[in-house]
């Protein structure tokens, strides 16, 4: 019912579209406004859809841009967007977070504040300090002005609904235990393949984990809201273009937004565990038969040579059945099972993952026998996945798809790639996650790059560091399978910036042939240096900030000296937006407080130029500064 409201009230046009006939059709006609302008083009993801606009708008109405620094020292272009008492809160709020007793109990003593205070009271202090400064709002309603200051700012919003349940680690555990074991019960395993299966050591999650939120499975019903919560998320930013496009008649105009969710949310997680060890399996399978390593797509192996391998097989029939679903094209073999068909047409996972047997002649199953309960808990997480990606088209906000562990990654990756291939026909609607502190990173885009190009669909992808680095390590020594991860930081960013470029490259040979939309890349990384390299690699591939492929994400109230300034200078630049009711939101704060205390230098940072553009403004007397920005977000 959600969704229905949804697109009902996404159809803002609907009930406005006379004004808009009306200006059409006045001396505002030279603005391209109709319909097909709530909508944005054939761009990627990252993309709003004002260039066409902001040529037609006389030169006096230019939105402005300004000059990047790209040391990132400009305190006064940082914190443009903040009034005065923001300036000290932020001040204040860095200060109290890099005091250790304060951050090792931080719930505790918020819990004890909480009790002394009275609900009211403790809202009011908390709304004041921690939550006002790191969180936008409790609801939808009460994000906007956030929202729009930042689009003022030449910002665009990820919206994250950051309610979270305070479990204990007993409580997480034992819920993350039930909900990883399959009815037929846990196989024994040996070897890498281990890393697929629950234990209870690492059961809860969040186990080193602070800047990355988490989701135990309760039952089907939260699955259920939590689909709700994403597209009330998705309304939220619906609305906010709605918004802006109609300040296109003061001289802004509308942008693009998106909405991040977790595949952890919908559904049962010993499904992502199993999926991806089907996926696994399936790449052990190709490397028995015919040699090599990787995606079965990296291959390039011919369905008649495939087929050729099969020659001792005795059940011809089901072989027969098997090669029919195999994916291919003139390149050679996509997919040995037919994932399109999984998302489409809901088939069953237990008769899906049947290949031939080359030891005994038979099919055999690569996924261990899923009960009917379990085969309709997976159709399940397919149709609430499908419901949010239908709406985010339906209301033209896009979706990222948030990496987590590796356990569920390969799982996690392949839906989102199959939901992009479904969605990503005409502008990338969903984005995958890729973790850079992976050991297969690059060859993980490169392949899903291959796939998107050959089966001719947009692909969107947001590059990160990762944020499970620790559990990770302890988890793959505990168990006994290789690392995943690189071993040092700089493996990670030399992991980073060769997938950027990469990236990069095959958006200037698309770029070339005339198709310069079809792939769309967020860095999202607080990391300057990073930064600075994602800035330098675009003016050596020749990619323009009004291209509006590569575009930068940071966390609301982190290295606002990089996003802000970004945003201001023309480049695409997002803020990651939590919001939520204060008392639901603190777990959240508890990690954000951690997560200060690790990364220090950045804060360190923070609070110079927060002090410097204090002081300036106290010098130049700018005692009342209300921020009003007249930026435009590309
Ligand atoms: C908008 C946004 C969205 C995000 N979405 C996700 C997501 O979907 N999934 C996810 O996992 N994370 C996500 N993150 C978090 C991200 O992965 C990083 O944890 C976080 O941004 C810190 O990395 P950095 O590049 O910003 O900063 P930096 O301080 O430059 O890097 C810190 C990171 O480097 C890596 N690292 C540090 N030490 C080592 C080492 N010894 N060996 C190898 N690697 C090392 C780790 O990944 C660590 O988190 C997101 C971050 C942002 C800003």
């Amino acid at each position: 019912m959600a969704f229905l409201r949804t697109v009902n009230r996404c159809s803002v046009y609907k009930k406005y579209g006379s004004l808009f006939d009306h200006l059409q059709s006045s001396s505002f006609g030279k603005i391209n406004v109709n319909q097909t302008v709530l909508k944005s083009s054939a761009a990627s993801g990252i993309i709003s859809e004002n260039a066409s606009q902001s040529q037609t708008v006389p030169q006096q109405q230019q939105p402005p841009k300004d000059p990047l620094d790209v040391s990132f020292e400009d305190h006064k272009a940082a914190f443009k967007s903040k009034t005065n008492l923001e300036l000290i809160r932020a001040y204040v709020v860095y200060t109290l977070c890099s005091i250790e007793f304060l951050v090792d109990n931080n719930m505790k003593l918020m819990k004890l504040t909480k009790g002394i205070l009275g609900e009211k009271l403790f809202i009011l202090l908390m709304k004041s300090t921690f939550y006002g400064h790191f969180v936008a709002g409790e609801d939808q309603f009460k994000i906007r002005p956030v929202l729009e200051r930042l689009r003022s700012f030449g910002v665009k919003p990820i919206l994250d609904y950051s309610v979270e349940e305070d479990l204990s680690q007993e409580e997480a555990e034992k819920l993350e235990v039930e909900a990883s074991v399959p009815e037929a019960g846990e196989p024994e395993i040996e070897g890498a393949l281990k890393q697929y299966h629950v234990d209870k050591t690492f059961a809860d999650r969040r186990y080193k984990v602070q800047s990355a939120r988490t989701y135990f499975y309760l039952n089907e019903a939260t699955c259920e809201r939590n689909m709700e919560t994403f597209i009330r998320c998705l309304e939220a930013i619906a609305e906010n273009q709605d918004k802006c496009y109609f300040s296109l008649i003061s001289g802004a105009t509308y942008g693009t937004g998106i909405t991040a969710i977790k595949l952890t949310a919908l559904g049962r997680p010993q499904l992502l565990l199993q999926l991806s060890e089907v996926i696994m399996r399936a790449r052990q399978y190709m490397t028995e038969i015919v040699g090599g390593e990787g995606n079965v797509l990296s291959h390039h192996i011919s369905p008649e040579d495939l087929e050729k391998k099969f020659d001792k097989i005795t059940d011809k029939e089901s072989l027969r059945k098997f090669l029919k679903q195999v994916t291919y094209d003139r390149h050679g073999v996509l997919h040995l099972f037919p994932w399109s068909g999984i998302i489409d047409e809901n088939q069953e996972l237990s008769t899906t993952f049947r290949v031939p047997d080359l030891k005994s002649g038979r099919m055999i199953r690569l996924i261990t026998q899923l009960s009917p309960k379990e085969e309709e808990m997976f159709r399940n997480m397919i149709r609430r996945m499908n419901t949010i990606v239908k709406a985010a088209q339906d209301m033209d906000v896009r979706i990222m798809v948030d990496a987590e562990q590796t356990y569920f990654q390969p799982a996690i990756t392949r839906i989102t790639l199959e939901f992009m291939r479904k969605y990503n026909k005409d502008k990338a609607i969903v984005f995958n996650t890729y973790q850079c502190y992976l050991r297969n990173a690059l060859s993980e885009v490169t392949t899903d790059l291959e796939q998107a190009k050959r089966q001719n669909f947009y692909f969107g992808a947001k590059l990160v560091r990762g944020a499970y680095l620790e559990q990770e390590r302890a988890r793959a020594a505990a168990m006994g399978y290789p690392d995943p991860t690189n071993p040092n930081f700089d493996a990670t960013t030399e992991m980073y910036h060769n997938t950027l470029s990469e990236c990069l490259r095959r958006i200037k040979e698309f770029k070339i042939k005339g198709e310069d939309k079809k792939i769309a890349i967020m860095v999202a990384s607080h990391n300057e240096d990073t930064v600075r390299f994602a800035i330098q690699k675009m003016k050596e591939f020749g990619i323009e900030p009004a291209d509006k492929v590569i575009c930068f994400g940071q966390l609301l109230a982190m290295c606002d000296y990089i996003t802000f300034p970004l945003g201001q200078s023309g480049y695409s630049a997002y803020k990651y937006i939590p919001y939520g009711p204060v008392n639901e939101v603190l777990p959240y704060l508890s990690r954000r407080a951690h997560e200060n205390k690790g990364v220090l230098k950045k804060i360190k940072k923070e609070k110079k130029l927060l002090a410097r553009e204090i002081l300036r403004r106290a010098v130049t007397g700018q005692w009342w500064y209300t921020p009003r920005g007249k930026y435009v977000p590309v």
